[in-house]
């Protein structure tokens, strides 16, 4: 028992109505299945760094050149959040400030480029993320995006499509990353590709990046000028953004971050970051992201068994595809049933015709302690949602996770 009024207490007495939207949420994420692949349970440690007292701290520019006062405990923050991203990932460079994965995108895009510049990263179609070029969002507006895809068959990047593109558009930047892509980039072909043409390589790595910091996935680290990534998906850290890069662009992306896209960092919000980076150092976090990518494999061969086709046929990250047109649905259809029976995923395009899939993940399961039996279970129970009774399903769905609450191995 804590000796401390827990904050959640506090709320309760001051504010009934916010206590209880977030003590919905709390059950919700406990008594439903999170197979969103952007999702994760952070620890209680990260949880506790994001309600510290840093959350009332402005702290405008780097450690050591502030233009507010009182620095000195944000300062000891942040830089522990920098050293312990430079080790984690074998960079020579952590800016630990942007606000989310988004606004990573866009300050190595103000470090690098100028407006009209043109861009190659992966069609939105095929798995691009809105910040490779959406006509709805700044990137598309701002630069020239040329888009290449996936094979339709594979499912697969077709690295002479990308070359050929390269060629003929002359890149100021090729962006490798996606949101759906169930296989790594071949970063090194993708260096390759952007040295021929004289262009930047920026790897988004907002998913895989967790992987990588438990050495379950290749680093994109050795190859790509800057790195992309978030800090709450694999990684389990808090909602927020990172930059990686070597030290020769470590004042552009610095200014990029601010004064040119942010003002205040959150400095709590670093704290967590930091944690969470420590968290990621320890040899269980190793063990977590291998467990991560089992799971999704035998929960890709499991959907495979249930009549889904899963795109690149399986996975070797926490993400899988699936189409269900074989159970004569599409992805939403599929989604709200799953949805009905306590099971939370998302949509996605595919590498082929017009109808959406489903895009899945293991990052949350596994961090509550499932393993390969009960990614058998959560295939019985897609059966279970997609053709049978859904009262049932949704109790059994309710059975399951209350065998694993969230915030424990
Ligand atoms: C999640 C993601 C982002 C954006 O992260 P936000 O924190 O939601 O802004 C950017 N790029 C890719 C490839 C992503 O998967």
């Amino acid at each position: 028992m804590s000796v401390i009024t827990p904050p959640t207490d506090l709320l309760r007495q001051q504010d009934p109505q916010m206590a209880d939207v977030l003590a919905g949420e709390a059950q919700r994420q406990a008594g439903t299945l999170q197979l969103s692949a952007a999702e994760n349970f952070t620890s209680p440690a990260v949880l506790a760094a994001l309600g510290s007292a840093l959350a009332n701290k402005y702290a405008e520019g780097y450690p050591g050149r502030r233009y507010h006062g009182g620095c000195e405990y944000a300062d000891l923050a942040e830089r522990a959040a920098i050293e312990r991203a430079c080790a984690l990932f074998g960079v020579e460079h952590a800016n630990v400030q942007p606000h989310s994965g988004s606004a990573a995108v866009l300050a190595a895009y103000a470090a690098l480029l100028r407006p009209g510049d043109t861009v190659l990263a992966m069609g939105l179609a095929y798995g691009g993320h809105l910040t490779h070029g959406s006509p709805a969002n700044f990137s598309g507006r701002w630069f020239n995006f040329v888009g290449y895809g996936v094979d339709a068959e594979t499912g697969l990047v077709d690295y002479h499509q990308v070359q050929n593109l390269a060629r003929t558009h002359r890149p100021k930047a090729i962006v490798c990353g996606s949101i759906s892509s169930p296989r790594h980039p071949e970063y090194a072909a993708f260096r390759e590709i952007a040295d021929e043409v004289g262009a930047f390589l920026i790897a988004d790595a907002a998913h895989p990046i967790g992987l990588v910091a438990g050495g379950a996935a290749p680093s994109p680290v050795p190859y790509a000028d800057i790195v992309c990534a978030t800090t709450h998906k694999v990684l389990r850290g808090p909602r927020g953004g990172m930059i990686l890069c070597g030290s020769e662009f470590a004042e552009r992306i610095d200014r990029a971050v601010f004064p040119f896209t942010q003002g205040g960092a959150q400095m709590h919000t670093i704290a967590a970051k930091a944690v969470a980076f420590g968290e990621a150092a320890a040899p269980a976090f190793t063990t977590y992201a291998h467990r991560v990518v089992a799971n999704a494999r035998v929960l890709a061969q499991e959907l495979e068994g249930c009549g889904f086709t899963v795109t690149t046929g399986g996975t070797d990250t926490h993400l899988i595809v699936a189409d269900p047109a074989g159970l004569g649905i599409d992805g939403p259809t599929a989604r709200a049933r799953l949805a009905a029976a306590g099971i939370v995923l998302d949509t996605c395009a595919l590498p082929y015709g017009d109808q959406r899939g489903i895009r899945l993940g293991t990052a949350a399961v596994t961090t509550q302690g499932m393993r390969e039996p009960e990614m058998a279970r959560i295939a019985e129970l897609f059966t279970a949602a997609l053709t049978g009774n859904a009262t049932r399903t949704r109790t059994a769905v309710t059975e399951l996770t209350g065998g694993f609450p969230p915030y424990q191995e």
